[in-house]
């Protein structure tokens, strides 16, 4: 039982949801004469011998068997299951299913499913289409099945909760009939059609779940902000630049929802380096100018740093009041916190240091927030709490460089209007990406060292590490070291990673952003957002680990300026499918396309952040059914507006709301 909750298996209500990925199809029964080598099937027949065998050498039982029907006789064996021998015991029936191989020129199963025959002819583990379930802890899915097969008689009692109009316009099934099924289907039809109405479900419930958030801050107010044209003519006009065809469009369409009275839901999708940054700013100032605050949350401290420097220097003929808020950081704190709450402030930006309790803002009107997939319903929701403007809610502009498919805009960003820039400002050159095995290693280093006497810089960044921040530390520090004593001892090497000091890590940032340093190693911290123009190399060690999108940011932090960059992806797997994905970054260019890709290669379990969305497996694997995803958008559509939402959909959308945190 400690097992079962272990998985979070705590009530039957789990185990009855708790499905399996598989099946293994062991639905033909055949008699031991008809048997044919490699052909899967189920036997019934009779133990006639079964004894165990030590193998002391190699650590091993193996459990050997002669079984018998009325047409002929098989040996079975199984690995390492003493027992076995009192289960099933000289002359009992029981069903066998399996692979058939030819072993010494019998026939033999290896390693057989058995089940003792009973009266009744319904069988679990053996004779038909038998649920295969993720183990973990140790929990067999033959231990599953023999709980959850019990308890199927259950699923009568559970209520659906969509609307038959539905289930009928979409051809579903019911869903205590696709619960029973899933688990136990009576044949492959079957079990299709119950995967299909449960993903069904998950998928509807997110685009439900969105669709009463659309609805709800239809019903909200916010602050109108007009558009004033002369005030925004003005600035575009100082910027050093033209502004991208992309940047205006997006920049009109934040100014039309900022001059409505509800608030803005948009998200502001493009590639790095595509420009962002001064879309905000240019909301930002329209906010401010209107005599409202903006709170600009940035993902690290270096980069709200970073973006507090940008602004400072996009708006300082403007008078506009700027301040960095951040964990750590010189300043007194308290002091700002006064000044904001008073509104002397126009513009904080900050960490997560923005959204905490303490923190009142005067007139907040509009957030910005870069690269937060989680800030989301509870997040704005705190920050109309920490407002003295307790009846608006504040405008949401997120931003992200993270490509979005189709098929996730149409889910899980499905309550966001979408902004995209797709076109990079003019004159940037693409950067070069080569994959690099081993051998090549040398001229690569000496490439570098190269670009590094012709004061370009290098990043370099340090293989993913899952398991442990730990490891990943020492892993930047070893190559740190063998860079600085080994490769290149006369370059000027700098450190940075996430358990240093925010204090350190700005420092660290800053002195490479200042030349002090060649090269920079580095974990995955400078992934997002960090503007180093004058680098021109990106090099990555074991590139393979990282997902496309990943490396495409990592590759997004060269090729900023006029000269030509570099991605080096260094790699020691040869395998297919890691060269199919690191060769589309050589071709890709663009990040949008390469979502698509990864998400074709890797499949959607693993496109990066996936995880951290926080999605439940069947819509995961949903993910890539874009028509699925269109009919439970349709029907989470009608539902709202025709039917009714009725108390149990209600309540399941409500823990649905629980199991699922995307915010
Ligand atoms: P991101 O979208 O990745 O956040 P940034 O906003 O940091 O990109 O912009 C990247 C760089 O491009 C910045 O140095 C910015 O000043 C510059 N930039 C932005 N828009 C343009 C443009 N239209 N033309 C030229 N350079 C631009
Ligand atoms: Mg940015």
């Amino acid at each position: 039982m400690k097992r079962l909750s272990s998985l979070g298996l705590k009530t039957v209500r789990d185990l009855l949801f708790y499905f399996p990925y598989r099946y293994d199809d062991f639905s033909q029964i055949s008699s031991i004469a008809q048997l044919k080598e490699n052909q899967t099937a189920t036997i019934c027949a009779k133990i006639i011998e079964i004894k165990n065998i030590r193998i002391f050498k190699r650590k091993m039982t193996i459990t050997e068997a002669l079984i018998k029907d009325d047409s002929g006789s098989l040996k079975a064996v199984w690995f390492n299951q003493p027992y076995l021998e009192n289960t099933l015991k000289k002359g009992t029936l029981a069903n066998f299913s399996g692979k058939v191989s030819f072993a010494k020129k019998v026939l033999c199963l290896s390693n057989p499913a058995y089940e003792v025959v009973k009266q009744s002819s319904d069988t679990t583990h053996t004779g038909r289409l038998v649920p295969i379930y993720g183990q973990t802890y140790g929990l067999s899915s033959r231990y599953l099945r023999f709980i959850i097969k019990p308890l199927l008689y259950l699923t009568a009692k559970i209520s659906d909760f969509l609307p038959f109009q539905i289930k009928k316009e979409f051809n579903l099934i019911d869903l205590s009939q696709a619960v029973r099924q899933i688990h136990f289907p009576d044949n492959l039809e079957q079990s299709k059609k119950a995967r299909l109405r449960l993903s069904f479900d998950e998928l509807f419930l997110i685009q439900l779940k969105n669709l009463k958030h659309k609805q709800q801050l239809a019903e909200s107010k916010a602050p109108i902000i007009f558009f004033n044209q002369k005030l925004i003519k003005d600035f575009v006009e100082s910027l050093p630049f033209k502004l991208t065809a992309d940047q205006r469009i997006a920049a009109w369409e934040i100014f039309q929802d900022l001059a409505k009275p509800r608030p803005m839901n948009r998200l502001l999708d493009g590639d790095v380096g595509s420009g962002k940054t001064v879309v905000a700013t240019m909301a930002a100032l329209s906010t401010v100018k209107a005599g409202y605050q903006t709170a600009f949350m940035a993902p690290t401290e270096i980069l709200a740093k970073q973006h507090f420097n940008t602004l400072q220097s996009l708006l300082k003929k403007s008078k506009i009041k700027i301040a960095l808020l951040t964990g750590s950081g010189k300043t007194n704190k308290a002091q700002v916190k006064r000044q904001i709450a008073k509104g002397r402030i126009d513009i904080i930006i900050g960490t997560h240091a923005l959204i905490q309790k303490d923190l009142i803002f005067n007139k907040l009107a509009l957030a910005i927030v870069d690269e937060q997939h989680r800030f989301g319903i509870q997040q704005r929701a705190q920050l109309v709490k920490n407002s003295n403007l307790q009846q608006y809610v504040p405008h949401l502009l997120s931003m992200t460089a993270t490509p979005i498919p189709r098929t996730l805009a149409l889910t899980i960003y499905g309550d966001l209007d979408i902004s995209l820039l797709k076109q990079m400002p003019k004159g940037r050159k693409p950067v070069k990406t080569e994959i690099i095995p081993p051998a090549s290693r040398q001229k690569a280093y000496d490439f570098i060292y190269q670009q590094a006497k012709k004061k370009k810089q290098i990043f370099v960044i340090c293989p993913l590490i899952d398991e442990s921040e730990k490891l990943e530390i020492k892993s930047v520090t070893q190559e740190f070291k063998k860079l600085n004593q080994e490769i290149f001892p006369d370059l000027k090497i700098l450190m940075l990673h996430g358990k240093l000091k925010p204090k350190d890590k700005e420092k660290t940032m800053a002195d490479f952003k200042a030349k002090k340093a060649d090269i920079l190693v580095s974990t995955s911290v400078v992934e997002v957002g960090v503007d180093v123009p004058d680098a021109t190399v990106m090099m990555i060690e074991g590139a393979d680990r990282f997902g496309l999108a990943q490396l495409h940011q990592f590759r997004g932090r060269v090729g900023r300026s006029i000269h030509q960059a570099y991605c080096f992806l260094f790699t020691d797997s040869s395998g297919k499918k890691t060269n199919a994905r690191l060769k589309a970054l050589l071709t890709c260019k663009n990040g949008f396309d390469l979502a698509e890709k990864d998400l074709q290669i890797r499949g959607p379990g693993e496109i990066s952040g996936s995880r951290q969305w926080g999605l439940p497996d069947l819509a995961m694997a949903s993910l890539s059914d874009l028509e699925l995803i269109k009919k439970a958008r349709q029907a989470a559509i009608k539902t709202i507006n025709q039917y009714l939402i009725s108390p149990v959909l209600a309540d399941k959308l409500k823990t649905f709301q629980q199991i699922i945190h995307l915010e």
